[in-house]
C-alpha cells in the first residue's frame, strides 16, 4: 500500500491522507490545515471568493490533484486551472472522515461532488448544523448544506467496503461525539489510523476498544497522533468537573466560561458544576440547536436542552438593542419562535445584570467577550477559561484582548481545562496495547518524540517519518 501526506504531516491538523492499493485510493480525512492559513493569511488577508480554489494551491494549502476539485470553484482567469496543469489525477474512490472538528473535514467543501464521502452520523449531524448556524459563511464552510455530495454513514464496528479496501471504524474518546479510529485492509496491506483520540474522558473505553481491535487485527502500521507527545500532564474531564464546581460555587457575582461550540462533555460538566452552585446555564441560540443535535444523536440527555430547567437561552441583543424580531434571520429567527411557541423564557443581558449569583454564562468565541460589558459584572465575578492554552500568535492576541478587556471589568480569569488529546503516558499506553510492527506519527509537530515511548513500550516496533507529500510504500 502507499501512504502520502497532503497534510497533518509535522503540523497539528489539516489530516489528508491518501491511501492507495492496486492503483485505487481512499483519503483519509481532509482537514484545513489552520498552519498553512496562518502563513499565509490573517484577519483581512483573506483570499476572494472566486479566486479561493487558486490560492489555496498555489500557496500549497491544499494538495494539487487535478481531478480532485469542485469545478465551480476554479476562477475565470485561469489561475487553479494553471495551478492544476501538471498535477496528477488520482483514483479517489471516497474521502472517509474521522471526526467533525474542521482540521479533518473543512476541505471536504472543496471537493467535487461526485466523491462519495464517508462517515459517522455525529460527524455528519454537527457539521451540518455548524456549518446552518455559523454567523458568516463562506464557500470553505459549505460541506453538507446543499445536500449534493454522496453520503454514506457508518457505525462502530461496520464493515465498509470502498473498491478493494475495507475499512472498519471503531469510536474513539475525544473532545466531540461521533469520534473515531479507523483499520483500513486492502490487498496490499492494512493499516490503522488513530484520528484523534484521549484516554482521559468519560468515553475511555472507546478509546481502549478501538486499541485492542488493532492488536487483535493485526495491521502492519499504526497512524498516531501525537498532538500531545511532549507533555506528561493528565488532567481528566472529572479533574475539570471538580474544579469547575469548586470556582463556581466559591462565587456570588456573574460567571462566564469559554469552551467550544461542539465539546458536549465540557458542556455536561459546566452544567453539572452549575447546578451544585444552583445557578442555571445560559448558552447562545447556536448551542442550544447544537445541544438539540447532540440529544438527536443521543449522546445529550433532554434535561440538558433549553426549558429542562438546567439550561436556557441567551439571546444577544441585536440592532435596536430593544429584542425586536427584525434583528433577527433565518435559523435564528425560526428558532428563538420556536422558544416562544413552547412558552420558554428568553434570557438577555438584562437578566444575568440583574442576578448574577443565578447564572453560569456559556460563550462558544472570543469576540463574546464584549456581551460582558452589558452584563455589568460585580465585584466577585469570574472568568473560566475552558479552553486549550493559545498555542500560536493569532491565540494569543485574542487571549490578550479578552484579558484586556477583563481588567475594564474587573473579572479575574483561570484556566481549567482537559485536553481532547492524549498526553504522552496514554499515548505510551495504547502504542503498548497495539504493539504496532511501524509507526507513523501524524498530527504532531514533534515526530521523533516518538523514538523514546516506542524503545519503552513496543521495542521492536519502527518510526517511520513520514514527509509532505512524499509517497511511502508499506
Ligand atoms: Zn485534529
Ligand atoms: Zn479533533
Amino acid at each position: 500500500m502507499r501512504i502520502q501526506g497532503f497534510g497533518g504531516v509535522g503540523e497539528i491538523g489539516g489530516n489528508k491522507f491518501y491511501l492507495e492499493a492496486r492503483g485505487e485510493g481512499i483519503f483519509i480525512d481532509f482537514g484545513i490545515s489552520y498552519s498553512a492559513r496562518r502563513r499565509f493569511f490573517g484577519w483581512f488577508l483573506r483570499p476572494k471568493r472566486f479566486s479561493l480554489l487558486a490560492s489555496l494551491l498555489t500557496t500549497g494549502s491544499v494538495p494539487r490533484v487535478a481531478n480532485l476539485y469542485d469545478r465551480d470553484l476554479f476562477d475565470p482567469t485561469g489561475l487553479a486551472a494553471e495551478a492544476l496543469s501538471r498535477a496528477p489525477k488520482l483514483d479517489v474512490r471516497a474521502v472517509v472522515v474521522s471526526h467533525p472538528h474542521t482540521d479533518h473535514i473543512g476541505h471536504v467543501s472543496l471537493l467535487r461532488k461526485g466523491i462519495p464521502i464517508y462517515l459517522g452520523m455525529g460527524s455528519y449531524e454537527i457539521s451540518k448544523t455548524r456549518e446552518t448556524t455559523k454567523p458568516a459563511k463562506t464557500v470553505e464552510d459549505k460541506i453538507f448544506a446543499d445536500d449534493e455530495r454522496p453520503v454514506q454513514l457508518f457505525r462502530t464496528g461496520a464493515r465498509v467496503r470502498i473498491g478493494s479496501f475495507e475499512v472498519i471504524p471503531i469510536h474513539v474518546d475525544h473532545s466531540v461525539p461521533g469520534s473515531y479510529g479507523l483499520i483500513i485492509h486492502s490487498p496490499e496491506g492494512s493499516v490503522a489510523y488513530s484520528g484523534d483520540l484521549r484516554l482521559h474522558g468519560p468515553k475511555r473505553a472507546f478509546t481502549e476498544e478501538f486499541a485492542e481491535a488493532v492488536a487483535s487485527q493485526g495491521v502492519d502500521v499504526v497512524m498516531m497522533e501525537g498532538t500531545r507527545i511532549r507533555e506528561e500532564e493528565q488532567v481528566t474531564e472529572m479533574d475539570v468537573e471538580r474544579g469547575l464546581t469548586r470556582h463556581i460555587s466559591a462565587r456570588k457575582g456573574l460567571v462566564a466560561v469559554l469552551t467550544g461550540l461542539v465539546d458536549y462533555d465540557r458542556l455536561r460538566s459546566i452544567v453539572s458544576a452549575s447546578e451544585a452552585a444552583e445557578r442555571t446555564v445560559l448558552v447562545s441560540p447556536r448551542m442550544a440547536v447544537m445541544l438539540e443535535t447532540f440529544n438527536r444523536l443521543g449522546v445529550m440527555p433532554r434535561d440538558f436542552l433549553p426549558g429542562g430547567g438546567r439550561v436556557e437561552v441567551l439571546v444577544e441583543r441585536k440592532g435596536s438593542g430593544m429584542l425586536d424580531k427584525q434583528d433577527y434571520h433565518g435559523w435564528e429567527r425560526e428558532y428563538l419562535d420556536r422558544i416562544l411557541e413552547r412558552g420558554l423564557r428568553l434570557f438577555t443581558d438584562l437578566d444575568v445584570a440583574a442576578h448574577q449569583g443565578r447564572y453560569t454564562v456559556v460563550l462558544n468565541s472570543p469576540d463574546d467577550v464584549l456581551d460582558l460589558l452589558l452584563m455589568r459584572p460585580v465585584e466577585d465575578s469570574l472568568f473560566i477559561y475552558s479552553t486549550s492554552e493559545p498555542h500560536n500568535e493569532e491565540q494569543e492576541i485574542d487571549r490578550e484582548r479578552i484579558d484586556n478587556w477583563l481588567s475594564i471589568l474587573g473579572m479575574k480569569s483561570i484556566q481549567v481545562h482537559a485536553s481532547g488529546h492524549a498526553s504522552r503516558e496514554e499515548l505510551a499506553k495504547i502504542l503498548g496495547t497495539t504493539r504496532p510492527k511501524k509507526v507513523i506519527p501524524i498530527h504532531t509537530e514533534n515526530p521523533e518524540l516518538f523514538q523514546p515511548v516506542l524503545s519503552r513500550v513496543a521495542p521492536g516496533s519502527t518510526l517511520i517519518n513520514l514527509h509532505p507529500q512524499v509517497p511511502i510504500t508499506i
